[in-house]
Formats: structure tokens, sequence, C-alpha cells
């Protein structure tokens, strides 16, 4: 639309259409805030959750946002005044309604808000997060015309007299012929013209005439997602007694038609997908509908599979489908026609009209927290949306989260539902520590796989039978460092060390540079910016050759291929991921043409291989290096869950645990099996340092790429903090202005103010009362982060 267009579309003369009323709309892109703009007649009425297209700002740029609420005013008080407060403003007229229905129902709506004040999120932003983009530019969609007769039958043959053109009459003709006298029987535009045997103008004559109306009806083209290959037995299994009563309790949660969270605390292999399963096949019986929330990379084809074995009407919402899969899933839940909707964190807001239950699996898993705003944890949101929808939420995992645990103690809501074994009494997997210590190879550096470990490979190959080989660490090395002046290779936008990455094929040329020659096997890679970069043979500072130390997934492939000649060995992390063969991956692994899988903690979920009797921790240490409070309960979580992949049949299961700390709690606790032993202790240290499950932790980021800017920006933004908790009297402790962990992150100097405090509702005091004069553009970048998954 051209400016001139736009100014005259809101000059005097055509503001002369009347309005009765006034819409409140919240933009994706703009600042905190919401505005006011008044809906002409012809568009009501109109409902919150429905996109509105409105001009925005000094120049009236058009821009979409959501409608968000709905008043009746005069014409007269046109002169309203925006939720700001501030200026009497002549209000706007919106332009045109983008979605003839609501996106989000007021079930939603509502959910939206609560998101929008305890994440410290603006609404737009809330708003648009939920929605997946596939969805708002209808990717895959095409529009089609129908049209149909609104005049009376009798009338048909005076009205046909009347027209001129000969071309309209038979249109009408042929339309009456049909019987299309109303929208649910009127013939498609194309067809009709092509029938007629003309252009579209005798179609507009008709419909100024109010002869005909045109409806448009959205086709999506149907697209398979739910994928084939491995086939799965829908066997019914007969429960176990804790199942049942698991079970029981289910149904009678259900039934009473309540809000309450059940967390359902049960090793790997207890059976907790079946109770999910029946508690849904429960819910469909009473008309309505579940969500069953998994994390991104446990929702193999093995679990979709397993679902779509036993529901018909299932749909799928994750990151590997295309746009136009994903809109297809979502138009077929909003329309009803899924039963069960199963997907990654952002399915907690799938469109469902008659949600019956929540089902979290793996609660503890960081992943359901977004690290982008809205910053939001899809397990609690799911608990928020159960609230709401008076329904059961079920959480489930081998290792709940301290937060969960302690929810169970304390909120009346909550309970706690255990299943200590593993179905069909099977053994759990023996544990075995191998202390590093005293492995001479490992410790110089040498090898990776220990004696002992290789000698259990070798048997489990003997045996023909699978092992899985857990390296929490992608890449060949993560670092690369000068023996002799201790330089290291650092990222130069973030404040990181490089991982040395190889080639997969290897290239057999020289690399010369001005800097000399490089390392022509591999580049060095940034796992924050992903910049790359070519790797120096000689220290740039003191010209010794550059040495690499600290293990990756790569060196662990490497090394079994070394030590394992005649084995099929496959490596599993993110970087082979992209190449897309991961599901292959998975389905020759499970199919026995891969003996040993070698990768990340990708590998720890939700995979079900029966043949696999051997499992490996290479390094449990490794998240215990992170600077972080959760660093222990990862490290627990991570063994356990590993530890889980072994021996899922009759076949005896071993888990070798790698370890330079054997007498760390976290490792300790993890190697005897005892998750209460383990809560105990952390729950110590937790106490003491007024960290969560006890308190709560805000954590206030600011970036900048001019470091004096952000340093002022620190100061001030802690200074307002003070302000309001003075202001408010509040109880909370704040940390800093200090440099975030990671000091550095493409090019933007990073620093944090860390604010904790005994409950929830005084962060949300704070931060509304520091978002009340939150100024429309921020000098600095400034990102909030409500119960942060860490403090990096
Ligand atoms: P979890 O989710 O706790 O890891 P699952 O529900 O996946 O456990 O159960 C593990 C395996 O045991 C699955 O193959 C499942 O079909 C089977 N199973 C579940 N419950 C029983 C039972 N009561 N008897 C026999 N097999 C069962
Ligand atoms: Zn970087």
């Amino acid at each position: 639309m051209s400016k001139y267009q736009t100014k005259n579309l809101f000059s005097e003369e055509i503001e002369e259409t009347s309005c009765h009323h006034i819409i409140r709309v919240a933009f994706e892109s703009a600042a905190d805030t919401e505005f006011d703009y008044l809906l002409p007649d012809e568009y009501w009425p109109i409902e919150a959750g429905q996109r509105v297209e409105v001009p925005f700002g000094k120049k009236n740029k058009l821009e979409i946002g959501f409608c968000i609420a709905v008043e009746k005013r005069d014409y007269s008080t046109e002169f309203a005044v925006t939720n700001a407060g501030k200026r009497q403003f002549k209000l706007k007229k919106v332009v045109k309604i983008i979605d003839k229905e609501p996106l989000l129902s007021s079930e939603l709506m509502n959910l939206a808000h609560w998101i929008s004040s305890y994440y410290v999120c603006p609404l737009g932003q809330v708003l648009a997060a939920m929605v997946p983009a596939a969805v708002k530019r209808a990717v895959g969609a095409r529009t089609e015309k129908y049209i149909y007769l609104v005049i009376a039958a009798e009338n048909i043959v005076e009205i046909a007299k009347q027209l001129r053109g000969k071309k309209q009459k038979q249109i009408v003709e042929h339309l009456q012929e049909k019987g299309a006298f109303i929208s649910g029987a009127a013939l498609e535009l194309q067809s009709l013209l092509a029938e007629i045997g003309c252009g579209k103008e005798p179609i507009k004559k008709l419909a100024q005439k109010q002869v005909i109306k045109v409806a448009e009806k959205t086709i999506l083209k149907s697209l398979p997602v739910i994928p084939r290959g491995m086939s799965i037995k829908a066997e019914k299994v007969v429960l176990n007694e804790d199942q049942q009563k698991a079970l029981d309790y289910f149904k009678d949660e259900i039934e009473s038609g309540q809000f309450s969270v059940t967390l359902l605390h049960g090793v790997t292999d207890s059976g907790k997908t079946e109770l999910y399963i029946r508690a849904i096949e429960d819910v469909l019986r009473t008309g309505k509908s579940a969500i069953v929330l998994l994390p991104e990379i446990a929702l193999t084809t093995q679990t979709i599979q397993r679902f779509s074995a036993r529901f018909e009407k299932i749909a799928v919402m994750h990151s590997g489908l295309t746009a136009a899969q994903r809109n297809v899933q979502w138009q077929k839940i909003k329309s009803g026609d899924a039963d069960v909707v199963i997907g990654a964190r952002s399915a907690v807001f799938a469109p469902l009209p008659r949600l019956g239950l929540i089902v979290v699996d793996e609660e503890h898993e960081p992943s359901y927290k977004q690290d982008t705003a809205p910053r939001y944890n899809g397990r609690d949101v799911a608990i928020k949306r159960a609230q709401l929808a008076n329904t059961l939420c079920i959480l489930g995992s081998a290792t709940p989260s301290l937060e969960t645990l302690s929810n169970c103690r304390s909120k009346k809501y909550f309970s706690l539902l255990r299943l200590p074994k593993r179905v069909m009494n099977l053994p759990m997997p023996e544990m075995r520590l191998i202390d590093l210590r005293q492995i001479g190879s490992v410790q110089k550096g040498i090898s990776l796989i220990s004696e002992p470990l290789a000698e259990g490979l070798k048997q489990t190959l003997a045996k023909r039978e699978q092992a899985i080989l857990l390296l929490n660490r992608r890449g060949y090395s993560n670092f690369i460092f000068c023996p002799s002046c201790k330089h290291t290779l650092q990222c130069r936008n973030c404040d990181v060390t490089l991982t040395f990455h190889r080639l997969e094929v290897p290239a057999h040329r020289e690399i010369r540079t001005v800097t000399g020659k490089h390392i022509a096997s591999g580049y060095a890679v940034c796992h924050y910016c992903l910049a790359q970069t070519l790797v120096p043979e000689k220290c740039l500072l003191c010209g010794a050759r550059l040495a690499m130390i600290g293990l990756g997934s790569q060196r662990l492939e490497e090394e079994l291929a070394m030590k394992f000649p005649q084995a099929n060995v496959s490596r599993v992390d993110s970087d082979s991921m992209a190449s897309g063969d991961y599901y292959k991956v998975l389905r020759d692994f499970s199919e026995g043409r891969i003996d040993i899988l070698a990768g990340t903690q990708m590998l720890a979920k939700g995979l079900h291989f029966p043949n696999v009797t051997l499992v490996g921790i290479i390094s449990a240490d490794t998240c215990l290096y992170l600077p972080d409070f959760r660093a222990n309960e990862r490290t627990f979580q991570l063994i356990s869950q590993v530890a889980g992949r072994a021996g899922r049949s009759a076949k005896k299961g071993t888990v070798f645990v790698q370890t330079f700390l054997p007498d760390q709690p976290a490792i300790k606790f993890a190697l005897a099996g005892d998750f209460d032993g383990f809560i105990k202790e952390e729950l110590k240290h937790r106490k003491v340092c007024n960290l969560p499950p006890f308190w709560r932790l805000a954590v206030v980021t600011l970036r900048d790429r001019t470091f004096d800017r952000l340093e002022t920006a620190c100061s001030r933004m802690r200074e307002k903090i003070d302000l309001v908790i003075r202001r408010e009297k509040l109880k909370v402790i704040v940390r800093g202005p200090m440099p975030a962990v990671i000091s550095r992150i493409q090019r933007f100097h990073r620093m944090q103010i860390i604010v904790q405090a005994p409950q929830a509702s005084i962060l949300r005091e704070l931060f509304n009362g520091l978002r009340q004069d939150r100024p429309v553009r921020p000098v600095v970048k400034v990102a909030i982060d409500i119960d942060p998954i860490n403090l990096l």
C-alpha cells in the first residue's frame, strides 16, 4: 500500500464509518503496552484471540496484532485514553480482520495473560509464541471461493429477467439448478467459471447486486506425519499391582473434574508410559482429549508409533515437521479432529477444544524451558493450563526435580505416586564404578575407554549383544592449547574456548595462510556463536606445536574404530543429527545393523532397545564442572537416565560409570541407585544457600557490545530494583551486577543481576513494579528470566 493511500484511509471523510466498539490490541513487536482501536461496525462481532490489521505509530504503518479485549462504547467517546493512561489520543480504526475466528480460545487467552505476568513478558510476544508461525502465515493452505444464491427461489425468474448480462443469467440459472441456495451447498468458483465459460466480471456484478454471495474455505493438503518403519505391536499388557493402583487413582481424579497434579515417580521401565496411555484412554471415554509433552529428543519414531498404535486421532508437534505439516497438525487439533496431541514444549499451547488431561513426561528435563522470550517452562505452563481447564496434570520422571518433589510435600493439589519396580520384575542393571584415577591410559589422555570397559565391550560383542556409550561433549577436543605458553584458542566473539571438530571426510591438502600452516583435518568451532576458524599448527604467540585436550564424541568414535575394528560403530550427536541420518541410525541400531552407538546425551532418552546390555558413561564428571547450582542434580539425573537404557529385557544389563570423582555425592548416590539419599543431601545444600526449591530465583541479564554503556545500564537497573524493593518493602536478596559466567557471547558483553526471594509472589511484585516504568526502548538488551534453568 502506498503512503498516499495509507494517509487517505484515515483522513476525516472516511472516519464517517460508525464504530460502536473499541478493542484493545497487543503487538508482537511493540513495547510492553497494549493499544486501543475503534472497530468499524462492519467488522462486528469480533472476539479476543482474533488478529487484526491496524495503523501503528506516527507513520501509521500497518501492523498485525491480537485483539485481547472488546468493549462497547459510544462513538462520542472516541477520544479515549490508551491504557498507558498518559496522553489522550484520538483513536485510530481497525483496517482489516485477519482471522475469521479466534486463533486462541478464552482458556488459552487466560493462559497468555498468566504467562505474560509470571514470566514478565509483553503480552503480544506471548501470544505470538503460542501460535506457530506456519499457522499465522497459513503455510500450505490455499483459499477456495464458493458461490451461492442469496435470493429466494420464487424470485429467481423475476430477477433473472432484470439481469442484462447473458453470463450473469446463466450463472444464476446454473446455481438454481444445482440448488446452491445456502453456503453449505455453494459451488466452487473456478469450476463454476469453467462450466459457464466466463471470467470473474459477471460474478462481481452479481455480488454487487446482492444476488449471490461469495464464501471462502481454507483447504489444507493433508500430509502424513506419523513416520513409518519400525513396527510396534499394540499388545495390551496386564498392569502390575503398583500400576493398577496408580491407574485407579488417575481414574478418580479424571472423574472428579477437578484440577490436580500427580507426580508419577517411577524408575525407567516401571511402566509409566503404559499408564499415560491408559489414563488417556479413560479421558477419551469421557469425550475429552489429552496433551502429552515430551522433551524434543525423546520424540522418537518409537514413542510416536507407540501412541499411534493405541490411538486413532493423534496429532504430533515437534521441530522435525515442515511448516506446512505444522499448520496441518495445528488445524487438525483446532477443529477437534485430534484426541491426543503429542509434542515438545510448545505443544502445551495446542488448541484442543476439550482438554481433559496433560501429561508431562521427564518433567525434570531442562529442555522444557524456553531460552528466548517468553522464557516459560513447559512443565509449569502445563500445570497452569490444567488448572484453567480443571483437569488432571500427570508429571512423570525417574528422577523428579527438587521443585516438583517439594511441591508434592507442600501444596495441597499435588500428590505423589511411586512405581518402585521395573515391569515383569526385570532386575535393575548392575552398576560398575571405574575409578579413572587408577587408570593410567585415561589419566594421560591417551584413551577414553578404560581396560575394564573395553573388556566389557568385548564380551558384549562376543555375545552378539549391543552397547551404548555416552560422552556428553561434541566434537573432537574442547581445548586447543599451547603446552609451552599455555595460550588457548578462544572464540573471537565469545568468552569460551573453541572445540576442534574433525572433518568427517579428512581433506588431504595443506592449508597455508599469512599466519602459517594450518591443521587440514578439521576446524575450530565455537559452540555458542557457531563461528568456525582454521587451526594453526603452531602457537601464534610462541611458535610451539599446539596440543588438543578435553575429549569429545568424535574422538570416542575414532578410538572405538581402532579398538574394535570388526564392530559396527555409529555416532549420534547434534552434529550427526544435522545431517539427517538420526532416525536411520536409530532404526539400524534397533534392527541390529549397528553394534555400538556412541554419542551425547541425546542417546539417554526415550529409546527402547532390548538387546542393549552394556551402557558406558565415558565421563560422569562432565556436568559437575559446570558452574551452576544444578550441576549435581544434572549429574545424578544423567547417570540414572542412561543407566535405564541397559537391560530392558530379560538379559541382564551392566552400566560402567567412569569417573575421576567417585566420592562426589551425585555420583555415589547414582551408582547406588539411591534417589532419596541424593535428594536429602542436595536439599541440605540448597537450603543453606537459599536456592530453589526453597527460595525462588530470577536472573536479569543485560547485554551490549559496548562495555561502558552496559555497566551504566546495569547500575541503573540495580538502582531501580532497589527502589522498588524499598517502596514495596520486599524481602529479597539481590546480587550483582556481575559478569555472567560466559561474559561475552557473539560480541555482546553480558552482565547479570540475580534476585532471590522466598516466594514467587514477591518476585512478581518486584518485576511488575519495574515493569510499570519500563522504557519503550531500553538502552541495552535486557532479558528477565524467572525460575532460570541455569545461571550461565
Ligand atoms: P517407562 O515409561 O516407565 O519407561 P514403559 O511404560 O515404557 O515404562 O514400559 C516399558 C516396557 O514394558 C514397554 O514395552 C511396555 O509395553 C512394557 N510394560 C509396561 N507395563 C507392563 C506390564 N504391566 N507388564 C508387562 N509389560 C509391561
Ligand atoms: Zn563464539
